[in-house]
């Protein structure tokens, strides 16, 4: 099932700078998705649109087949199914201890108290961060805070995780840890997207990539396809 598409997707900044010029992308469910491209190529324009932050200037984002509406009711809908986590962490952690960012999420999806808190419990577990509950996330490490707000979206169940340029800034054990993290949540039946400039580690854990330039996916296939191509 195609999970999450756009058509002819086209986007231009309140100041007229033109981000996308008919971008057209399709996630299967269950994929491990990696978009490559260049600084300035779309990437980050792309993904806003994934979860309905940007409203598109024309075109139309699908998931699970259905265009995005953008009422307030829908996009409640569209954020519950699609998690993004942004490139710096501290855009997204604001909490004084790690339990009550992680928990940020779930509450203001109206889970129930004790839903909150198994929410929060099973999620610091699956990213590997049990223990750190009381901290403040300004405190942890690159890698550490990266975990942190992954789980805070995992905390509300999303079907599709968004994650802009996940690897950057971290060392590369934390890099590739990151990425095996991503590939068991993955493997657990999230989809799984993200931008990445680590052509390493993309052939490594993504099942498709697709090239970005300038607004536009032009290429798409297996790692194999992709870069065994002269
Ligand atoms: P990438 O994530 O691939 O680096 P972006 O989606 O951030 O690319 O940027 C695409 C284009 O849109 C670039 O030309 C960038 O300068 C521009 N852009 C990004 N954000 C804004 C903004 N808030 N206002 C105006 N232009 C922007
Ligand atoms: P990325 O590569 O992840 O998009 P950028 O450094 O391009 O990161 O952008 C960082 C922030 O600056 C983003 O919030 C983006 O929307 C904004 N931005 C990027 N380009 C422009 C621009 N030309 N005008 C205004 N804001 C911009």
């Amino acid at each position: 099932m195609v999970i999450l598409e756009t058509k002819d997707l086209s986007y231009s900044y309140p100041d007229g700078t033109v981000a996308l010029k008919g971008l057209n992308f399709k996630a299967e469910e269950g994929e491990m998705i990696a978009i490559l491209g260049p600084n300035g190529a779309g990437k980050s324009t792309t993904f806003l649109h994934f979860n309905g932050i940007l409203k598109p200037s024309s075109g139309k984002v699908f998931l699970k087949g259905k265009p995005i509406s953008y009422d307030n009711k829908s996009l409640l809908n569209v954020r519950k199914t699609v998690g993004i986590v942004f490139q710096n962490p501290d855009d997204q952690l604001f909490a004084p201890t790690v339990e009550q960012d992680v928990a940020f999420g779930p509450m203001n999806l109206g889970f129930s108290k004790e839903d909150v808190e198994k929410k929060v419990k099973e999620a610091l577990k699956a990213v590997s961060m049990e223990g750190f509950e009381k901290k403040p996330p300004h405190h942890l490490s690159g890698g550490q805070k990266k975990r942190i707000a992954i789980a805070g979206i995992l905390a509300m169940n999303p079907e599709i995780i968004v994650l802009d340029e996940p690897t950057t800034g971290l060392d590369p054990l934390g890099a590739s840890q990151i990425m095996k993290l991503l590939y068991e949540l993955n493997k657990k039946g999230i989809t799984i997207i993200i931008s990445t400039h680590d052509v390493d580690l993309v052939p490594v854990y993504a099942s498709k990539v697709y090239l970005l330039s300038n607004g536009k996916i032009i290429m798409g296939g297996t790692p194999k396809e992709i870069f065994s191509n002269p």
